[in-house]
């Protein structure tokens, strides 16, 4: 049986912001997790330079692969064993490849509601069963080990998302031993996407892999790195099943770009650059946040857990509208600021809900709180447009 599969909204309404730039007006891209950055400058130049020199055939890079490992003992003190890491297309694949070689079609995993669309949407690809667990401002919109200890039957497995998108919250380190706690207790195998690592600005991020050895670890080049269109990541994936990761990789993705592999490495030294990415984020997010009131979000039952990371602000707008959707396509075509509506990550309350992405430069984020302070002022004047 085909698997029913809702599309990204945000997609279809980023193909409307590149028609009405074409149509010549002027549009800021605040819709997608992406950076506006680019790579940094020496992964660029070592493009350039394999370019000229490799011939690009199938390769998974050992050096990148060591590089990774060392990034383990630097950021968390971690162990991990060249050998465990996968490289692969992004985050994505190494998705499919965790849930594929740990679980069958059938299987229960349980991941937070709100989450990112791809996991429910993945998961109901590969037909097993999406278990939601409704966060909410309470809980700062993240699990916790009380609500994955209340699950009955356990499922058996649990998607991790901190920082989480559409959030940006993080779950702190003793919640996050708890849940691994949890999870060891009922045999419940721990996927974490750990995709937004390096993006904190409450200090570091926990890994899964301080609390549960046995964990899959799913990472890319997308988001810190500023990479997306390179298309890479890697998996970290448990010693037992590592075996069933590598067979499922040769056949299912082969490698991944030879040439994003070089720039890849190349970009882990770029500390200084990297790090000024998130200095701007840092700005950008308190911008936001302080902008928020203006917008009339943030006050009352609409409560706002600022982003401990990520680069994301999920913000309630159930007092403007109970349809996200139509409510973003209205902002885009008014005032050309392009947003994320809210379904797509919580198909229950999202239709109260929109996600901002400030991955974008501090000028433009300038420039969209002028044109959305009078919007939002307008439709806060109108309750239920
Ligand atoms: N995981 C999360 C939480 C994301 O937000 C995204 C992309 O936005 C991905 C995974 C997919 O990332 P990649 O580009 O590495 O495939």
């Amino acid at each position: 049986m085909t698997a029913d599969i809702d599309p990204f909204r945000a997609i279809g309404l980023s193909r409307l912001a590149h028609t009405l730039k074409a149509e010549g007006r002027s549009i800021i891209h605040m819709e997608f997790g992406q950076p506006s950055t680019g790579a940094p400058p020496a992964a660029i130049a070592e493009a350039h330079r394999v370019l000229d020199t490799d011939a690009m055939g199938y390769w998974e890079s050992t050096p990148l692969r060591e590089r990774i490992a060392r990034l383990y003992d630097e950021r968390y003190g971690a162990t991990v064993h060249p050998d465990n890491i996968l490289i692969t297309n992004g985050a994505s694949p190494a998705l499919v490849l965790a849930l594929n070689a740990a679980f069958a079609p059938g299987d229960r995993i349980a991941l937070a509601r709100p989450g990112y669309v791809a996991y429910r949407n993945t998961l109901k690809a590969l037909h097993m069963v999406p278990v939601e667990i409704d966060c909410g401002p309470e809980v700062r919109f993240q699990l916790t080990a009380g609500a994955v200890a209340a699950l009955d039957p356990a499922p058996a497995g649990l998607i991790v998302a901190s920082p989480a998108n559409p959030t940006g919250t993080i779950i702190a380190a003793d919640e996050l031993a708890a849940i691994a706690a949890v999870c060891a207790e009922r045999g419940i195998r721990i996927i974490s996407d750990e995709i937004y690592h390096g993006l904190s600005y409450v200090g570091p991020t926990p890994s899964i892999l301080s609390f549960a050895p046995d964990a899959f670890v799913i990472n890319s080049f997308s988001k810190y790195w500023s990479m997306a269109g390179w298309r890479l990541g890697w998996l970290v994936a448990p010693d037992d099943l590592l075996a069933q990761c590598r067979a499922l990789i040769g056949n299912l993705f082969l490698t991944a770009p030879s040439l994003a592999q070089h720039a890849g490495l190349a970009a882990m030294d770029e500390t200084e650059v990297l790090e000024g990415h998130v200095a701007a984020y840092a700005c950008n997010r308190d911008l936001m946040l302080a902008a928020l009131p203006g917008l009339g979000l943030g006050q009352g039952s609409g409560s706002i857990a600022p982003p401990d990371g990520a680069f994301y602000i999920w913000a309630d707008i159930g007092h403007l509208t109970d349809n996200s959707l139509s409510f973003c396509e209205q902002l885009l075509r008014d005032t050309g600021v392009a947003t994320a509506p809210g379904v797509d990550f919580d198909p229950v309350h999202g239709h109260r809900f929109m996600r901002f992405s400030f991955a974008v430069s501090t000028e433009e984020i300038e420039e969209a709180l002028r044109r959305m302070e009078p919007w939002f002022a307008g439709r806060s004047a109108m309750p239920g447009a």
